[in-house]
């Protein structure tokens, strides 16, 4: 197949990329507006485009039209951004996948794989698991700007089911928790507030010795995928394409499940194991707001259940200490290499 992959330069798009290259089963093209996360991921069978989805239409519609199957993983996803630019958020992750999906339609015959969001379910009580087929979803206030991000979501994955139903596209919907890597995210200054996403504000913590700040009391949970196992569940869903075809699927791992305060200790003692060094990081308590700003409301996101890619055969297999291990290892080289000037902001 000729596999087109949207996003291609982001830190799940990057992984899939050297994925499909070491398998060398498929052509692929990559598009992004950026490819620093691709540096060193090289193939034969992998071309590059810096294309800007927003701007590009007719390149990206030539592209569209080449392609046999579409992997769309563009957005932000990004806390951060869901309260201080909402409708840039709604642009990107509503408008400009629409315009993609009207692009794929214009092709007959070409397969969408649209990444979504563990977000779509919004808060859920405690106890409660998340099904593809069965879960409702409940979001916040309007006035809860951080919601424009998974009412985003939700629309498009209902315009492309609509399109799904009526025949006129054949899709599969993936809803990722909290993958996690080599890549994941910029490193922050010490105290910064805001940008990226937990494990790189605790890493960048870490290595600073500046403090880990628990939002709203980090009571909130996350399941931890490793990106490797991620790359696994993408395989699988190439693999079965008629047990895919107009299918939902959550890909994360429910024993990874954590708070963030018990995600904080662990990556203390991982650091401290891993270097030797007691940490300098005291671990504080934030207010949601005064990190994110005004409108943030916390997803609790509980525990994803899996059976419906597992009946494909997928089992993740990484631990959650595995998986920040790694993790943490990666940002640790690179700190050793290129220090302070790894931190952005
Ligand atoms: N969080 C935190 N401290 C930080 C960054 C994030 O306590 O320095 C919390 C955040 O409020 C949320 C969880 O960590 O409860 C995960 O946030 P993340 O930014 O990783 O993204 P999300 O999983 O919400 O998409």
């Amino acid at each position: 197949m000729k596999i087109l992959i949207l996003g291609a330069g982001g830190f799940i798009g990057s992984h899939m990329v050297e994925h499909l290259i070491s398998m060398g089963e498929h052509d692929v093209v990559g598009v992004d507006i950026t490819h620093e996360k691709l540096a060193g991921i090289e193939g034969e069978n992998f071309i590059f485009h810096e294309m800007d989805v927003r701007q590009d239409d007719e390149p990206v519609r030539g592209l569209i039209g080449d392609a046999d199957l579409v992997v769309d993983l563009v957005a932000y996803a990004n806390p951060s951004l869901y309260n201080t630019t909402p409708l840039e958020v709604f642009d990107l992750n509503f408008y400009q996948n629409m315009k993609v999906l009207r692009m794929c339609l214009e092709n007959e015959g070409v397969k969408l794989v649209q990444y979504s969001s563990a977000e779509v379910y919004g808060k859920l009580t405690e106890g409660e698991r998340y099904y593809e087929d069965e879960s409702d979803s409940v979001f916040g206030p309007v006035d809860k700007q951080r919601w424009i991000y998974a009412t985003s979501k939700v629309l498009l994955e209902r315009v492309i089911h609509g399109h799904g139903t009526a025949g006129n596209i054949e899709y599969t919907i993936i809803r990722p928790f909290n993958f996690c890597g080599s890549r994941i995210d910029y490193l922050v200054p010490a105290n910064s507030q805001g940008g990226p996403r937990v494990f790189a504000h605790f890493m960048s913590a870490l290595l600073t010795g500046g403090r880990i700040q628990l939002v709203d009391g980090g009571d909130a949970h996350r399941s931890f995928l490793h990106v490797w196992d991620a790359n696994r569940a993408f395989q699988t869903i190439l693999d079965n394409p008629s047990a895919t075809r107009n299918q939902i699927f959550n890909v994360g791992n429910p024993d990874n499940n954590i708070t963030i305060r018990d995600l904080a200790s662990l990556m203390i003692e991982l650091y401290e194991e891993l270097t030797g060094e007691t940490s300098r990081s005291d671990v504080v308590d934030v207010d949601g707001e005064e990190f994110y700003g005004e409108g943030y409301e916390d997803s609790d996101r509980l525990v994803p259940d899996i059976t419906k890619i597992r009946s494909l055969g997928w089992e993740p297999e990484y631990n959650l200490r595995d998986t920040l291990r790694e993790t943490m290892e990666y940002y640790l080289k690179q700190w050793t290499e290129v220090g302070e000037g790894l931190l952005t902001g």
